[in-house]
């Protein structure tokens, strides 16, 4: 089965919004059994729609397409498929009476072009949209399958869900199970180097990587029987994985770095303190985003100057004068400092040189330290980033949290 996501809307192809909706549907899709093979995007003109859904009714047996489903004047895809069809717009008598009483409980009048919004091709299946007023539909014809979605992602998505994927997965006599792998310090190539026997001879379950900023994700994908969980197909494979990669493999459940360090603290109630010079405070941002994480947040310090550095964290001048605010031994002293200050079990700190400026010889642009103390002392990471500013501080904070759990992993083992 081919399917195609064909969006409806001019501000689509002004580059006003971005076409979320397609990706969306693309990545709920495969696990109904469905491939992708086609997107498109067209403005709000009926000809070159037409056009499209001629197209895309030559190539595809399934066709998504999203927005154009309102009121207005500009919202023409009901009756430009209607027309590829050879088929009527006719009333949806039970739509309208929803609409109606829409606008009753909103306390506004309903003009005559909202009606407009109950008319769907004939013999086609309505979709109910509880969150707008434009229901969506479905024509099913010679073998090919269209469906109508309206464009607001709110309300696109819950039809998608309640609707779309239920009536796909009612006729797949097997189902598509995915896992996801998380996993850093450890790059994309050479991954697939540890991997590549696996990647290539797998056929259930596949394995599909795909490399994000710093960190690689790894899809274990299996077909299996409709009342089957897949686990039997698919536990074996991550556990050959993890056994290939070791700790680098920090989630089997697509959870992010930061929340699987924050749950190993939390776990032991492990209390921490942040120090942060050249991050500034994004990894403070990053660990309040977790519920519950103020049960062992104690406080995050932004401590950009040197004069910073000393008084709220004890950092020497003489340190600083020596070896200069970005060394291992600032980063060791700053943390060393936070633990004190703030009575935490442990304290993480960062010094290092964002960029674009500010490098030297010895210390280029993505020049970073990282340390943790605890109640044994403090260790430290020297890394050598690159990319622009916002890379190397997104990847210091990656570092950051998996120095956290490899910290909370050895706790673990000893
Ligand atoms: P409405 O009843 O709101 O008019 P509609 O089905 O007619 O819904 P459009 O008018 O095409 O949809 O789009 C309405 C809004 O939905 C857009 O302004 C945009 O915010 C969002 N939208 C439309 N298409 C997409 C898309 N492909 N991806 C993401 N958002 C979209
Ligand atoms: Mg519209």
């Amino acid at each position: 089965m081919i399917a195609e996501v064909l969006a409806v809307g001019t501000e689509l192809l002004m580059g006003q919004i971005s076409n979320t909706n397609a990706q969306y549907i693309s990545s709920r899709l495969p696990e109904a059994g469905i491939g992708v093979y086609y997107h498109g995007v067209v403005g709000d003109n009926p000809q070159r729609l037409r056009d499209c859904l001629d197209i895309a009714l030559h190539r595809s047996d399934i066709i998504i397409m999203t927005g154009g489903l309102g009121p207005t004047q500009d919202d023409l895809t009901k009756e430009t498929v209607a027309q590829a069809f050879g088929r009527k717009l006719v009333l949806h008598q039970e739509s309208l009476d929803k609409l109606k009483a829409f606008f009753e409980r909103v306390n506004r009048p309903m003009t005559e072009n909202n009606i407009k919004q109950a008319y769907f091709p004939e013999n086609s299946t309505i979709i109910t949209n509880n969150n707008g007023t434009a229901p969506g539909c479905l024509i099913e014809s010679e073998g090919k399958v269209l469906i109508m979605l309206p464009g607001p992602p709110s309300e696109m998505k819950p039809m998608f869900e309640e609707f779309v994927m239920p009536y796909f997965k009612e006729k797949l006599d097997y189902k598509i199970v995915s896992r996801f792998l998380r996993i850093f310090g450890i790059g994309e190539s050479a991954m697939e180097t540890q991997l590549m026997h696996m990647i290539e001879s797998q056929t259930n379950p596949t394995i599909a990587p795909y490399a994000k900023e710093g960190e690689v994700t790894l899809r274990v994908t299996a077909r299996c029987a409709k009342d089957a969980s897949g686990d039997e197909l698919i536990e074996p494979v991550i556990e050959e994985i993890k056994r290939r990669l070791g700790d680098a493999v920090y989630s089997t459940h697509d959870e992010n770095l930061d929340e699987v360090a924050a749950k190993l603290l939390m776990k032991k109630n492990v209390t921490i303190a942040l120090a942060e010079s050249c991050t500034g405070g994004l990894i403070a941002s990053r660990f309040t985003d977790i519920p519950g994480i103020s049960s062992i947040l104690n406080r995050g310090f932004v401590t950009y100057s040197n004069q910073a550095k000393m008084e709220n964290l004890g950092v020497k001048l003489e340190t600083l004068q020596s070896f200069g605010a970005v060394s291992k031994e600032t980063a060791e002293e700053m943390a060393v400092g936070a633990r004190r200050v703030s009575g935490t079990h442990i304290a993480v700190s960062v010094t290092g040189i964002a960029g674009p400026g500010g490098g030297t010889e010895e210390k280029p642009v993505g020049t970073v330290f990282i340390a943790l103390a605890d109640r044994n002392g403090v260790q430290s990471k020297k890394l050598q980033l690159w990319g622009n500013r916002s890379r190397i501080r997104n990847l210091t904070a990656l570092h950051v949290f998996d120095m956290i759990r490899k910290w909370a992993l050895q706790q673990d083992n000893g």
